[in-house]
């Protein structure tokens, strides 16, 4: 499978731009999936430790390696810093988890999950702690930070990045930044294009992944309201017709808007059939002028908001 990647600063370490998304794999199919995901060409993982399942992610990689698919250095493992450990002591604390979690030496990319700081939660009282009881216990960012580079310095994060950011924070962090953030992990979308955000953090040397790239699809099963009255991607006219002329489904349209818009793509399926089709995205190109039918979806629709089931609204 042809993929492609884009190059990180400052490290320029190279990351696919096709990954696959763990968030809600059950625990007891993790091993597999991640397995499948591999041997379908996936080669980025997108985890974290509000996942729940990075044992089982650790298990499908280790069983990969084993039967000679992959080797380590041609995987590029994400994972995220939980809200709860934002304090410098507990920076490398929660880290040190994730990597015995995931059975690995070393990851290539580890993300601040949200600009949220909640009360710290030790392991033995309950992990992963989710959002917990909510109590937030403000950190800066910049104490936070430093110990993400703090991270890299010890050798086993590659790069490190940030999730869930606005511009306004984004530009606190370069302000101060030692080791700038290489990634910037927001929704992506056709209903949620994060546009002015992508074109300021391209512009300013980060790449983009996007995540929820299906948009309500992920958020119907949650109960979210915005996404059981939206109009299901997969069923939108325009996409429909634009995946018809390609011979492609809306899937792919979806994903291949946004890679030909260098963000990279994080699909997350157990379904086999769907995790082959959404890693087929680089066989075709779309027009010009589909690209700004994709564009001009935006209405903007956020799903994943911690203003409506944390009642921290970070975007207001
Ligand atoms: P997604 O947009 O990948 O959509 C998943 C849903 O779409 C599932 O219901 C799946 O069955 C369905 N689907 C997948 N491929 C399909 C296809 N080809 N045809 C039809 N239906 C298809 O949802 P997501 O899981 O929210 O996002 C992907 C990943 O992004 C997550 O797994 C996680 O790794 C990451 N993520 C990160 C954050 C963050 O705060 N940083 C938040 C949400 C998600």
């Amino acid at each position: 499978m042809a993929t492609q990647s884009l190059t990180l600063q400052p490290s320029g370490h190279k990351m696919p731009l096709l990954g696959f998304g763990t968030w809600k794999v059950s625990k007891d199919t993790t091993a597999d999936v991640v397995l499948k995901a591999i041997e379908a060409g996936y080669r980025l993982l997108d985890c974290a430790c509000d996942y729940g399942n990075e044992v089982q992610v650790g298990q499908g990689i280790k069983m990969a390696i084993e039967k000679g698919i992959v080797t380590r250095d041609e995987l590029f493992i994400t994972s995220k810093l939980w809200n709860t450990y934002h304090h410098k002591e507990h920076v490398p604390l929660a880290f040190a988890r994730t990597l015995k979690d995931l059975g690995l030496e070393y990851i290539d990319l580890y993300l601040i999950h949200f600009p949220i700081s909640l009360k710290y939660v030790p392991f033995e009282d309950r992990y992963p702690p989710e959002w917990g009881n909510m109590e937030q216990d403000p950190v800066p960012v910049h104490e936070t930070w430093a110990a993400m580079e703090d991270l890299v310095r010890s050798g086993k994060v590659r790069d490190i990045g940030v999730s869930n950011f606005s511009a306004i924070l984004l530009m606190d962090v370069l302000s101060y930044a030692k080791i700038k953030p290489a990634v910037l992990h927001i929704e992506v979308h056709p209903y949620l294009n994060n546009s002015q955000l992508i074109k300021f953090a391209q512009s300013q040397g980060l790449q983009i992944t996007g995540y929820s790239n299906f948009g309500p699809a992920s958020y119907v099963e949650l109960g979210s309201p915005a996404a059981q009255n939206a109009v299901p991607l997969f069923k939108e006219e325009r996409l429909s017709k634009i995946a018809a002329h390609h011979n492609k489904t809306v899937a792919q349209v979806i994903l291949r808007w946004l890679v030909q818009n260098k963000v990279a793509v994080i699909p997350k399926s157990s379904d086999p059939v769907r995790v082959a089709q959404n890693a087929d995205i680089f066989s075709f190109e779309l027009s010009q002028q589909d690209m700004e039918t994709v564009d001009g979806m935006n209405i903007p629709l956020r799903l994943n908001d911690p203003a409506g089931y944390a009642n921290i609204p970070i975007y207001a």
